[in-house]
């Protein structure tokens, strides 16, 4: 690549000029806001002489029936031959709300540096170090990942001068990754319309999220991501007052159950590989019941968050399952327990106790109801789910609610009122993804991370490790797969909302298939007041490591 050529020094002062303006968005996430990023792009793209010759080669393209009508801002530059390299970065940052008053500051990195020089109190000993030092650039966005973003979008603008330029690269800019990822989903499909359209050959997808670091002066690629199911879980007991507590099941009970035997359970966390997904962690946990009285709370509704490395959304709902009947085992003896025990204490007759574990699979709820009801119930059930939809997309109830509503909807025609948990998944989804064990790989794909390795040791001599998945869930969960068949029809019957308002593409997601890496700069506390990029990577070193990894892939 002879033409290949790039002045860094002046790379790095743009990097800083796009990412000052890019920071200047406040495109906080789940919300219109995002939005304003799109003038931002398309004053940069119209920066860009490359852009204004070829308007075919940049666009927006909606994410799929997206709530606030986001789009996924991408740009491609179209050299020779079909090996295309695409980089992608999110455009949405999480809110400021621990910025309290210096919350107008959280887009200014310069002035939010003075600022929190006379706030000292507010720093952490390593954030106030990080600061005195000017080696750090603080700010809302601009670790996460704004400034992985600049990069991209000012390495994009070198390629799109360098003449005969060999081998594709396009960058996305995508919305909503800090909450369902809309917009990564939407740009696998986009993909897969240039793919057709331009007759591309994917090699890979570089993400350029922050790295953490585990050693000061040891950086991280990561060569693929953890996945991420949202098991819910419906536990319906049977009412009875609190004085007649043996004729009731209280809900709250088996739900506790269930979740002590998840809450940080490692067994529910698989390894691969020598590295090891975070323990599972409740997100929810509630009863039903929106008033006292005397009786127990009919239905208790909770979910958990499960980081899988490997396991398929069969296999963590099998799991799920398994749990919930042990569950349910373990609260009927403990009843019965303490059931014999009353009698014994207060001389009565042991009756035995009716209950018997229960679990069902939110497909199999319906098709009982189905059974038992035919289209009477499929007719009311289609009607409800309308509304609740039009009550989500509306904003008045979330996605968790309106899941369990539509558990309600079917429980209407369930005439076996006996204690049961019904389980099933809400959105969003994140496949588990890496190159480990992407067997389409491109062989330079699969040698790029090594590559680096080598190519920062000889530079900096500085040194990187490599991991096989990044556990801070992220959007490389959409670059490949493994059977999209097998994971929609796991997501259609367990997930009540999928096919509505949310969807994976998989068939476009197969399409696309791709390796991926993560070559983003070290960054420090994440989302907080403190959030930090460090500045010799932002504007040195990772535009070096980044455009080595993209030469060496098309070279
Ligand atoms: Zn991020």
């Amino acid at each position: 690549m002879d033409n290949h050529r790039i002045d860094f020094e002046a790379l790095s002062a743009r990097i800083k000029d796009i990412l000052y303006r890019y920071m200047a968005v406040r495109s906080t996430s789940g919300t219109k806001a995002e939005r304003q990023v799109e003038p931002f792009f398309k004053a940069l793209i119209g920066e860009i002489p490359y852009f204004s010759e070829h308007p075919e080669l940049w666009g927006l393209y909606p994410a799929p029936n997206d709530e606030f009508g986001r789009n996924v801002c991408w740009a491609m530059v179209k050299g020779s031959g079909s090996d295309t390299v695409c980089m992608v970065h999110h455009y949405d940052v999480v809110d400021v709300e621990d910025f309290k008053n210096l919350a107008d500051l959280a887009y200014s990195p310069d002035e939010l540096a003075d600022v929190l020089k006379e706030h000292p109190g507010l720093l952490s000993d390593d954030a106030a170090k990080d600061l005195a030092s000017g080696g750090y650039l603080f700010g809302r966005g601009g670790c996460d990942m704004k400034g992985g973003g600049s990069i991209q979008l000012a390495l994009l603008e070198q390629y799109s001068k360098m003449p005969d330029f060999k081998g594709n690269v396009i960058v996305i800019a995508v919305p909503d990754e800090e909450n369902q990822s809309a917009g990564m989903r939407g740009a696998a499909v986009l993909l897969s319309e240039l793919k057709a359209k331009y007759g591309l050959n994917y090699l890979m997808m570089i993400n350029s999220e922050p790295h953490q670091r585990r050693r000061p002066d040891c950086g991280v690629l990561s060569e693929g991501t953890v996945g991420k199911l949202m098991p819910f879980f419906y536990v319906r007991g049977y009412l009875a007052h609190a004085g007649k507590v043996y004729e009731g099941l209280n809900s709250t009970g088996l739900l506790a159950e269930i979740m002590t035997r998840t809450e940080v359970n490692i067994d529910f966390a698989d390894s691969y590989a020598g590295e090891c997904a975070p323990a599972p962690t409740w997100l929810y946990a509630r009863d039903r019941k929106d008033h006292y009285d005397v009786s127990m709370p009919l239905v208790s509704t909770g979910c958990l968050s499960v980081l899988t490395l490997n396991q398929t959304p069969a296999q963590v709902l099998e799991n799920v399952r398994k749990t919930c009947f042990e569950s349910f085992e373990a609260v009927i003896k403990r009843t019965e327990d303490s059931y014999e025990a009353f009698c014994r204490a207060s001389g009565r007759e042991i009756v035995p106790l009716p209950w018997k574990p229960c679990v069902s699979e939110f497909r199999e709820l319906y098709e009982m109801a189905e059974c038992s009801h035919g289209e009477e119930f499929t007719k009311a059930y289609t009607e409800r789910k309308k509304a609740i939809l039009a009550e989500i997309r509306s904003g008045a109830i979330n996605t968790i609610e309106g899941t369990f509503r539509l558990v309600d909807a079917i429980y209407d025609y369930v005439e076996d009122a006996s204690p049961r948990i019904v389980y099933g998944l809400l959105p969003p989804y994140y496949p588990n993804v890496s190159n480990c064990y992407f067997e389409g790989i491109d062989p330079k794909a699969e040698s790029v991370g090594r590559e680096v390795v080598r190519y920062a040791a000889e530079t900096y001599g500085e040194e990187y490790e490599r991991e096989y998945f990044f556990t801070g869930i992220c959007d490389l969960s959409y670059i490949n797969i493994g059977d999209p068949k097998a994971q929609r029809d796991s997501l259609s019957g367990a997930m009540p909302l999928f096919g509505e308002i949310y969807d994976v593409p998989f068939e476009a997601i197969k399409d696309i298939s791709m390796g991926g890496i993560n070559i983003g700069p070290w960054g420090k506390d994440f989302h907080k007041l403190t959030e930090r990029v460090y500045k010799e990577d932002l504007y040195r070193r990772t535009p070096v490591l980044l455009d080595h990894a993209i030469k060496y892939l098309l070279g």
